[in-house]
């Protein structure tokens, strides 16, 4: 007893489960969740409608602490206790940061596994790992509340240039805000990704990063739907917050005011900052006032000042030119002219200014891709990736990491192998196929559950066998037998079978992998290209038997139960159809054995029209016609 193929329950089978799988940019300054929500890409916003999340920690004593904007709000007040860029210290010991006088943490040397510095908080001793765990959970929960569910998994990106010991920093701050990581990828290839270049036409692409305080630009190749980085290059230590202290300083020398005291001082940045941004949306004659009140005080000219937008460029020129300047040597270092680059790519908020993106154009001689907020472009791009490795949209992956090596199937009528989950899918997948019983009153069948990508049972890996029993007896065809195959991200499958009508169901679970090497990997695939159009010969052989001894079966259980209506010269004609089928069904040639099915299937007509029609006289039987 074995199964029969009946229907593919499409593309997206029923047992199927959506996962929520997220894309986290985790920013020097900001930080951000997206998923991808009714087929595009959204950032998720705070219960306050915020999709930023400043990435900044403070701690407090009895192991409170805030995070975010209200932790930013503190920055000033408790410098040693509000940790903000700790990006910067990821994967880092004592001596490599070189800026680290000018912080105002109080640092410790790390322990001698990581060698990692921590910083001596009010809540005890921290590590970078630990204090942007607080940013990822912060995001996780976001992302669980607003889909109500656990979050399945998380895409994070991470600079291009970062060294294996901050992104294993990056993978184990993920790990204890209790996030799975689906995988690391890099800022600018997640940007490029949310520009859909990644179907776009092959070629060499710029992706020009000006985030708060650092610049990244990274030049990626792209062959066959996967990003290359071939080359790096930026400022670390250069970004927003230079504009706004280019201009805060511009400010000072126009009016006379010269902040004395620390607080004065962040006033006026904040100040300056926000005329900064106002000046990328206002055309050329912006008009702020710099409103506030110390300075309203001690300037020596009125407290209203206006300001245009071209003085704010030229005192920033010479940041702009410094990024131009990068761009050029980043070129130079890909062995690159600039007519080679297809596309250029804005991330940042900073790419915001007008004059950014005209220096930028002008470089390239081609206007640079905008229209992607460039503060949520990577997050965006990363939600993508997180969305195709959960497996959420079926076929056409990007970039295959886990994935199934052999195909997994079972075995129906026949010895013949029927494939459910195919090779290369990723994994975590669940798949289903629909079956029905061969035999009329089948009341329990045989799972043999098997790898490979053989047409034959006998030319496949063996894994599993078990039964499905208590299925009520019916008529062969009519139960509809449904077989999950399930495969967690670990690589375990779970086979299940459930007769549909009656709910009756049982299940085993298994590891594929466990004791296969690559190499017999390698000579499975092999051996199935090399005899493929054999397999395809006995599979229609197989698959025309199968339909002989059907079509047998059938015709002898009706003769069993309405062979009296047939005299003996219809009776003998039916029985030599039979015999004929029998015979054929020897032939190595599916062409013949399909022939003689036909020719029963021709020989029996008459008779399934006598068995009709007198099934019907039955049940009219005793029934008066107008109750029919
Ligand atoms: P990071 O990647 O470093 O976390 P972001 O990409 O979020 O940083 O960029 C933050 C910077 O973008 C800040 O310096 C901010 O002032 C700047 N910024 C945001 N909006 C604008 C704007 N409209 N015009 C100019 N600069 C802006
Ligand atoms: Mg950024």
């Amino acid at each position: 007893m074995a199964l029969l193929q009946i229907s593919e329950p499409g593309q997206t089978p029923n047992p199927h489960e959506r996962r929520i799988a997220v894309g986290i940019d985790l920013g020097t300054t900001h930080s951000l969740v997206a998923a991808v929500r009714s087929g595009a890409a959204e950032c998720l916003p705070d219960d306050q409608g915020r999709v930023i999340l400043p990435s900044v920690v403070r701690y407090l004593p009895d192991n409170k602490r805030q995070i975010g904007f209200e932790a930013l709000a503190n920055v000033a007040i408790d410098p040693q206790n509000t940790i903000a860029s700790v990006k910067r210290l990821m994967g880092r010991g004592l001596y490599d940061i070189g800026h680290r006088e000018k912080l105002p943490y109080k640092f410790v040397e790390g322990e001698a596994a990581s060698g990692m510095v921590s910083l001596d908080t009010v809540g005890g001793v921290k590590s970078p790992v630990e204090i942007s765990a607080e940013i990822l959970a912060t995001l996780r929960y976001r992302a669980e509340d607003t889909f109500n569910d656990d979050l399945f998994g998380a895409v994070i990106t991470v600079p291009a240039y970062f060294d294996d010991a901050q992104r294993q920093a990056t993978k184990d701050a993920a790990q204890l805000a209790g996030i799975k990581v689906l995988r690391l990828i890099n800022e600018p290839t997640a940007a490029a990704i949310a520009y859909g270049l990644d179907n776009a036409s092959e070629g060499v692409y710029a992706i020009y990063d000006l985030g708060g305080g650092t610049f990244d630009i990274s030049i990626l190749r792209l062959t066959q739907g996967v990003f290359e980085v071939i080359a790096t290059g930026g400022d670390s230590a250069l970004g927003g917050d230079d504009f706004d202290r280019a201009l805060a300083d511009f400010i000072s020398a126009e009016t006379g005011y010269l902040p004395s005291t620390a607080s004065e001082k962040a006033a006026l940045l904040v100040e300056a900052r926000r005329c900064k941004e106002v000046l990328s949306a206002t055309n050329n004659i912006a008009f702020q006032a710099v409103n506030t009140q110390a300075m309203g005080e001690k300037s020596t000219k009125s407290g209203v000042f206006e300001l245009f937008r071209e003085q704010f460029v030229a005192a920033t020129q010479h940041l702009t030119d410094k990024t131009i300047t990068a761009v050029k040597k980043a070129l130079r270092d890909a062995k690159l002219s600039k007519d080679e680059i297809k596309g250029v790519v804005m991330v940042g908020g900073s790419t915001r200014m007008p004059h950014i993106q005209q220096a930028v154009a002008d470089l390239f001689g081609k206007p640079p891709l905008t229209n992607v907020n460039p503060d949520e472009v990577v997050a965006l791009g990363a939600a993508i990736q997180a969305n195709q490795l959960a497996g959420n949209n079926g076929a056409g992956d990007l970039l295959l990491l886990d994935v199934i090596p052999l195909s997994l199937g079972i075995e129906t009528m026949g010895g013949l192998a029927e494939r459910i989950v195919p090779r290369n899918q990723t994994i975590p997948t669940a798949m289903a196929q629909d079956f029905t019983t061969y035999k009329d009153g089948q009341t329990a069948l045989a799972l043999h559950v098997v790898q490979g990508e053989r047409d034959l049972v006998a030319d496949c890996r063996s894994l599993a066998r078990f039964e499905l029993r208590g299925i009520p007896p019916m008529a062969a065809g009519a139960a509809k037998i449904r077989v999950t195959f399930t495969v967690d991200a670990d690589g375990l499958l779970s086979v299940a079978a459930k007769e549909l009508g009656s709910g009756v169901e049982s299940q085993i679970t298994v590891k594929p992998s466990y004791g296969l090497s690559d190499d017999q990997i390698a000579t499975m695939l092999k051996d199935s290209f090399s005899t493929a159009q054999q397999d395809m010969k006995s599979r229609a052989l197989i698959e025309a038997r199968v339909d002989a001894d059907r079509m047998v079966l059938a015709t002898q259980s009706a003769l069993d139960i309405d062979g009296h209506l047939l005299n003996a010269d219809e009776s003998s004609v039916i029985a030599a159809s039979i015999a004929a089928l029998l015979i054929a069904k020897e032939a190595e040639d599916a062409a013949i054995v399909e022939a003689a099915t036909t020719d029963l299937a021709k020989a029996t007509e008459a008779f399934a029209a006598m068995r009709m029609n007198s099934g019907i006289a039955k049940a009219l039987a005793g029934k008066n016609i107008e109750t029919v």
